[in-house]
């Protein structure tokens, strides 16, 4: 490692050390996550140009880019389409044509024939032979200059173009010579990885040498890229390690188990808990007694019964005195929620609150006051739920439901509302998205697990089949029949638009199809664009069986619980993921009948589309279901980092560095035993220090 002592880090060294750099381009900078020297290091190129061989004319490619060393053949402005200058260059081996739109009479002139040039650009298909639209010139009064390395190109800004990030970083390549950049990873670990240290890293991937694979740098798969991503994901694991112990540094409420309410509310269940969800909520139950604030994620299959987990341990926590909110990422999952826990709470005299983005501003004012003062003891609803005008009397349970749409910084929002200075909530974290081990090892490495593997008594695997949709007409023959013999049906329409307005007009055009095909029977829609209070109503009748249909965009994606409904039909299935297929499949099944899914789709399938069917056809296993989306589609779109902190990453992607996680974890646990110093180092570089409360969340 290198000697610190005298030298100093590159990250205490303000961009304002580079030449070139004042506070306007600083501020500029800043907007790209460069706030110091050592920022721009990890501000790495996008892309890459070779400008280090020069290229005969013979020998190129549309489509690729080049150098070439020519002599002008002939200039001519023509007049076709648009006036455009066109110069005909030759250099031995081949002719070339160079084709401006925009040009002044200077540059007419210049181009007489015998003229030498040496041009850089993009070689295209002509209309008579390869040309260079635009290329980048300059005459060549001695000999041809090429570059030592390739050329990168950097994410940018506006007032910060490439020229600027090219200075810069080779600046800050510099300065490695001068200032300390220190490697943390143990030499024998890149060793056995077969990685280039740090600083090799760095040059590489700023200034690649020629020949480099320049594919793989810019696919983020050379060894130099993934050497860094490895450290990124390293530090960030350690980050949640190290802060999930800070967390557990603070007091948390001390809830007893089984409280009066508990019980109570236990033997007012129409069911008895089954063995998993017994042993998670005494997993829960005796982590919220210790004082130490609960840092819990519930993995469990659709329908494994999360939900009265949840309500359980709220009882406790409301018995202790404390209040408890729960929050879903959508409206109608919400809602589902208030319903369930309205009906098991209020007959006992909890009465449970509701906080959502549509609140008039009266009723808002109102709920969030009767939290405030500590009058509500149980609150359900969305994001609402993080405003900052939201306070808490003194929150003892935080319970979030799939998780994987809530992004960190919300949770850590949520977190601040603790009882107290010193005291956190405690946390409650339910996903039906199971996530592999591995994966969850990186993406939750603060958080206990505890998973539900059992269904509750009865169910019966849902039969999945897949039709071709030119086979409608049997399917909702299909349909007369579930409901002729009283059963229910949710009919899925899909739309590859992300516009709710669409989605709710291909519903209702499904809604007029299958009332007509299907007369006499009762026929319901919902979709995103409906006021909560009529989503509702129709909800409503459609689990006290009023309807014997229901038409539905994805909204019923979560959390929708009407047991009687054993058939559920999907529209255009081959454009859903495979998550998105089970949590809809999950809809069904929740009864003792034996409950069918059918997959439609559009001929022809893709090769991944088929996949993704085959597998939905063969197993009701979330976890299998899970692991092969994460095959198929990568890690990031599993877990919806989009949404989270975790697609923070500056470098490493889930999804692409998945094969190093195992290695992360490895490592990142020894550094923890036996290196508290480069743990420091590598936090403080890749989280930040202004960050120290990340790992609570
Ligand atoms: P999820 O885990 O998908 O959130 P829910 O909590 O919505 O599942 O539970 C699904 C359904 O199963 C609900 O109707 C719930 O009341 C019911 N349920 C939960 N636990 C049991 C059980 N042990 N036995 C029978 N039914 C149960
Ligand atoms: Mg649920």
């Amino acid at each position: 490692m290198v000697n610190t002592t005298e030298r100093t880090a590159l990250d205490k060294l303000p961009l304002t050390k580079l030449k070139g750099v004042g506070a306007a381009v600083a501020e500029k900078l800043a907007t790209l996550g460069m706030h110091n020297v050592q920022d721009v290091l990890f501000h790495l190129p996008f892309r890459y140009q070779d400008r280090t061989q020069l290229a005969k004319i013979g020998t190129l490619r549309p489509g690729s880019e080049a150098v070439v060393s020519v002599e002008v053949v002939m200039a001519d402005v023509v007049f076709r389409k648009r006036r455009s200058l066109l110069v005909r260059v030759n250099d031995g081996t081949g002719s070339l044509m160079l084709r401006f739109f925009h040009f002044t009479q200077q540059q007419v002139k210049q181009f007489t024939p015998g003229t030498r040039l040496q041009c850089f650009g993009e070689v295209r298909r002509g209309p008579s032979m390869l040309e260079m639209v635009h290329p980048e010139y300059r005459l060549q009064t001695q000999g041809v200059t090429l570059q030592k390395t390739l050329t990168p190109f950097y994410p940018a800004t506006e007032g910060v173009q490439q020229p600027t990030l090219r200075k810069l970083s080779d600046q800050a390549l510099d300065f490695l010579e001068k200032h300390s950049l220190t490697d943390w990873l143990p030499p024998e670990l890149l060793q056995d990885f077969q990685l280039p240290d740090l600083v090799s890293a760095l040059r590489m991937v700023h200034r690649p040498t020629p020949g480099a694979d320049v594919n793989a740098l810019m696919s983020g798969m050379h060894p130099a890229h993934r050497r860094l991503a490895l450290e990124e994901l390293i530090a960030h694991r350690l980050g949640l390690r190290l802060l999930r112990v800070q967390a557990q540094r603070n007091l948390a409420p001390k809830i007893p188990a089984n409280s009066e309410l508990a019980i109570k509310l236990q033997n007012s269940l129409s069911f008895t808990l089954t063995g998993a969800q017994q042993r998670v909520l005494d997993e829960v139950l005796s982590n919220m007694e210790l004082g130490e604030p609960m840092l819990r994620l519930v993995q469990g299959d659709v329908g494994s019964g999360k939900t009265i987990v949840a309500a359980l341990a709220a009882a406790n926590a409301v018995s202790a005195g404390y209040q408890v909110a729960f929050m879903a990422p959508t409206e109608i999952l919400a809602e589902q929620h208030l319903l369930n826990f309205s009906d098991w709470f209020e007959p006992l005299g909890v009465p449970v609150g509701w906080l959502s983005g549509k609140l008039r501003v009266a009723q808002r004012r109102s709920a969030i006051e009767a939290v405030a003062m500590g009058q509500q003891r149980i609150i359900v609803g969305t994001h609402a739920l993080f405003q900052n005008d939201v306070e808490f009397e003194n929150l003892g349970l935080a319970i979030i439901d799939e998780q994987h749409r809530f992004g960190v910084h919300q949770r850590m929002a949520l977190r601040n509302k603790g009882a107290s200075e010193s005291s956190l909530p405690h946390q409650l974290i339910m996903t039906a998205t199971p996530i592999p081990r591995t994966l969850a090892m990186t993406a939750y490495a603060d958080l206990d697990c505890s998973i539900i593997d059992e269904l509750p008594p009865g169910r019966k695997p849902v039969n999945t089949i897949a039709m071709p949709a030119a086979r409608r007409g049997d399917v909702v023959a299909g349909v007369a029949k579930a409901i002729a013999e009283n059963r229910q049906v949710y009919w899925v329409c899909t739309l590859i638009e992300e516009s709710e307005s669409l989605q709710a007009e291909a519903a209702e055009d499904t809604v007029a199809m299958l009332s007509e095909l299907l007369p006499g029977s009762r026929v319901g829609l919902v979709h995103g664009r409906l006021k909560p209070l009529d989503k509702d109503v129709i909800m409503q009748q459609f689990k006290s069986q009023e309807l014997d249909l229901l038409v539905a965009t994805t909204v019923i994606e979560v959390g929708v619980d009407v047991p009687n409904a054993s058939l559920m039909v999907i529209e255009n299935a081959e454009r859903l993921g495979l998550s998105q297929l089970h949590q809809l499949r999950g809809r069904v099944g929740r009864g003792s009948a034996q409950s069918t899914c059918i997959l439609l789709y559009q001929p022809p399938l893709s090769q991944n589309a088929k996949e993704r069917i085959s597998i939905m056809r063969k197993t009701n296993d979330g976890f299998v279901v899970a692991q092969k989306d994460l095959d198929l589609r990568g890690a990031g779109e599993v877990l919806g980092t989009r949404q989270t902190g975790l697609a923070e990453f500056r470098i490493a992607e889930l999804g692409r560095d998945s094969d190093m996680l195992d290695a992360v974890s490895d490592i990142s646990d020894h550094l923890l035993a036996y290196s508290p110093k480069s743990v420091k180092g590598l936090i403080r570089r890749w989280i930040g220090e202004e960050r120290k409360d990340y790992g609570g969340v």
